[in-house]
């Protein structure tokens, strides 16, 4: 075995361990709790608990603990050590059954919108046993779902494996008609791509907006950005690859399948893009992965920063979702197949995709709307607000054949007919070309290009797995009442190709023209977070959530509050910074400068009474000007902010963000940038936007 192949999941307990590990018995039960999702037995978990402590011992490890994802969009853990006391005075090493299936942390401080009121405040975990345990820093970390006692959802994982279920559910309905006895289980997958900047440790500890926020609230443009396009897939910086060596190791210890890297547009900016897997780990797995590049990025002196936007004027961070269908027989069900059947397949699931984004664009985008990623969606970087859809001239023109009942291939002169043509395979560089679009299909799954680099991906994967969930069960509905299959089946495929055209678009998404198109198809351009927030509990998207399951709608409504209240946080603590940074460092460093001015014109003329003084003057005319209108403003933000607190409702108070504290920001940032670039380096409190850019030699 090689290197690599030997770490390569060494601290994960998974299949091949269990095996090694676990009497035949005790595995089989385990298998089929995580093929077929069958409940497993307290004996069975007490053999499991067991194996999994002594194999955890054997790797290090001290503390187990129930390994969590509330609604704070990180992940949460509390240590418990193995060590129980026993008859001799002595202690022995225990882990039971029990304390593998459920745990109940003290989390009442985690938000829960309105759930769990502090008397009732204590949720439990439960163990998430497709998800395999893994040691990390001498801690078996058990994957688990956090729910309130009365049963609902305080976390990220326990609607993403509902949805999983609803989709799994509906999917297997709709592949009896094809005539799939053999497949049992049908699953999502996703392959995350995660961008970030690596920035010197140095620089960062100088900027106070970095540290609290996470972005840049002020900093003029640097005289070299990405204009030359020079950093993207450039050579990397030894320190870089270092890094990147060494996170590599990390994730691939944890059985994390980090594949590529290479250097994205800006200066700075590196990718990761992660093999695929099925969604539940998927999204487990670039938690991890975002933490561990951030640990990781420590220990080689730098900063990894996963906001959505930490610089204004170089592109920001995202994370492309790479998704699809797959069945436990090994079929990916958006690649296009061999035989006519195959492609008749195919289509239907390309189609209830193609519904299902149309018909909930909104959720979508709410999926991925935050404070942060407002900030991408619609610059000129990321795909626009407006959510369409990318199918490529090739398939575009098998969907107009089919939806007109014409011929596809102008030579062949047949018509399109479902069941009868083999479809081309449509290879990746032709399907791959569009890069603005945010929902793009690329030959054998769907990207998702509107998540922010922070984001926890379970959001977006709950929508599109409940979403396409409900458009196969409309379809399954449709289909089962049909006499004639294949006709049945070609009407539903055209009517569908009809109703849901709109939403797909193969031009330039970055194109002002299509923002204006977009509008005139009547598809929606949400373009802050409560702008789309707006929408969430929409009759019809309370009807999509707890028809399957996915949602209660309490817990809609909870986090409905959740997600308004992160977006006040957010700019709460943001405006704050900026007002502390412009007070106590920036008016108070230019201020000093101008006294330095001052007195370097009134030196030299003491000294040549007729001294040109030109520079001294101006300079400071211009600084005074500026800094009357950075104190103006200033009093303004902090003015605004004093309404701040005082609304009736969370939603009024996010509008109150948006529409006059995001402005005041603005305007308190465009003196600071106009002051930066008229003092002198040594005057000024932070490093430039060139020194943290440039900061990783
Ligand atoms: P790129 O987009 O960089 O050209 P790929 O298309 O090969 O590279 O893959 C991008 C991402 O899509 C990878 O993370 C890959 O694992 C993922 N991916 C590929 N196939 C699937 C699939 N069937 N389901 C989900 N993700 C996939
Ligand atoms: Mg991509």
């Amino acid at each position: 075995m090689s290197a690599i192949s030997e770490k390569f999941g060494s601290m994960v307990f998974d299949d091949t361990v269990m095996k090694e590990k676990l009497p035949k018995e005790t595995y089989k039960a385990m298998r089929k709790t995580i093929l077929d999702g069958k409940k497993l037995d307290i004996s069975v978990a007490n053999v499991v608990a067991n194996a999994m402590k002594d194999w955890a011992i054997e790797k290090g490890a001290t503390h187990f603990t129930h390994w969590f994802q509330p609604m704070t969009g990180i992940t949460a853990e509390k240590h418990d050590s193995f060590i129980s006391p026993s008859d001799n005075g002595k202690v022995i090493m225990e882990f039971s059954g029990k304390e593998l299936v459920k745990g109940e942390p003290d989390a009442s401080s985690f938000p829960s919108g309105g759930l769990r009121a502090t008397f009732e405040a204590r949720g439990y975990t439960a163990w998430d046993p497709t998800s395999y345990a893994f040691i990390k820093e001498g801690t078996l970390c058990i994957p688990t779902a956090f729910c309130s006692y009365g049963g609902e959802a305080l976390d990220k994982k326990t609607p993403l494996l509902r949805s999983m279920e609803a989709i799994n559910k509906q999917a297997l309905r709709v592949l009896r008609f094809f005539g799939n006895e053999d497949v049992t289980s049908v699953k999502t997958t996703v392959g995350p791509e995660q961008e970030y900047f690596l920035i010197d440790k140095d620089v960062y500890e100088k900027r106070k907006d970095l540290i609290y926020t996470g972005r840049t609230l002020y900093g003029a443009k640097p005289p070299k950005g990405q204009e030359l396009e020079d950093h993207y897939f450039g050579t990397i910086k030894p320190r870089v690859l270092a890094f990147m060596k060494d996170l590599n190791d990390e994730l691939w210890k944890l059985g994390i399948l980090a594949k590529t890297e290479h250097n994205e547009v800006a200066p700075a900016q590196h990718e990761l893009a992660p093999i695929f897997t099925t969604t539940n780990i998927a999204t487990d797995h670039n938690q991890l992965t975002m933490e561990i590049m951030q640990k990781v990025a420590k220990k080689h002196g730098m900063v990894c920063l996963l906001h959505e936007k930490p610089f204004a004027g170089v592109n920001g961070s995202g994370k492309h979702n790479n998704w699809s269908i797959s069945t436990n027989t090994g079929v990916n069900l958006l690649e296009p197949g061999e035989t006519p059947y195959e492609n008749a397949q195919f289509l239907l699931f390309l189609c209830s995709v193609i519904k299902a984004v149309d018909e909930y664009q909104d959720l979508l985008r709410i999926s991925v709307a935050s404070a942060g990623n407002d900030h991408r969606l619609g610059a000129n970087e990321a795909p626009p607000a407006v959510v369409s859809m990318f199918v490529g001239d090739e398939l575009g023109e098998i969907l107009n054949a089919i939806e007109n009942d014409a011929a596809y291939d102008a030579k062949e002169k047949v018509q399109m007919k479902i069941g009868v043509h083999v479809l081309p395979r449509f290879p990746k560089d032709t399907t791959d070309r569009n890069r603005t679009s945010p929902f793009a299909f690329t030959g054998n799954k769907f990207e998702f290009r509107m998540l922010g680099s922070s984001l926890s991906i379970s959001g977006p994967n709950i929508v599109l797995n409940t979403a396409v969930a409900e458009s196969l069960r409309e379809y399954a509905d449709r289909l089962e009442g049909a006499e004639n299959f294949e006709g049945a089946l070609h009407d539903l495929i055209r009517d569908e190709i009809k109703a849901h055209k709109k939403i797909i678009f193969n031009g330039n998404g970055y194109d002002d023209e299509w923002i204006r198109e977009a509008e005139s198809r009547g598809l929606l351009n949400l373009k802050t977070t409560p702008d789309a927030l707006a929408h969430f509990l929409d009759d019809k998207n309370v009807k999509l959530f707890t028809s399957h399951n996915v949602f209660s709608e309490t817990e809609m409504r909870s986090r409905y509050e959740i997600l308004l209240d992160n977006y006040i946080k957010v700019l709460h603590i943001e405006a704050s910074t900026m007002i502390e940074m412009a007070k106590r460092d920036i008016l108070p460093a230019v201020s000093e400068y101008s006294k330095e001015l001052s007195k370097t014109a009134i030196a030299k003329k003491s000294v040549i009474p007729d001294a040109d003084c030109s520079y001294e003057e101006k300079t400071l005319r211009k600084i005074s000007a500026l800094s009357g209108e950075m104190l103006a403003a200033l009093e303004a933000l902090e003015n605004d902010m004093e309404k701040t607190g005082t609304f009736a409702c969370a939603a009024d108070e996010a509008e109150y963000y948006k529409d006059t504290v995001i402005a005041a920001m603005a305007r308190l940032r465009a003196a600071g940038d106009g002051l930066e670039t008229l003092t002198a380096k040594k005057y000024w409190p932070y490093p430039t936007y060139g020194d943290l850019l440039f900061s990783v030699k």
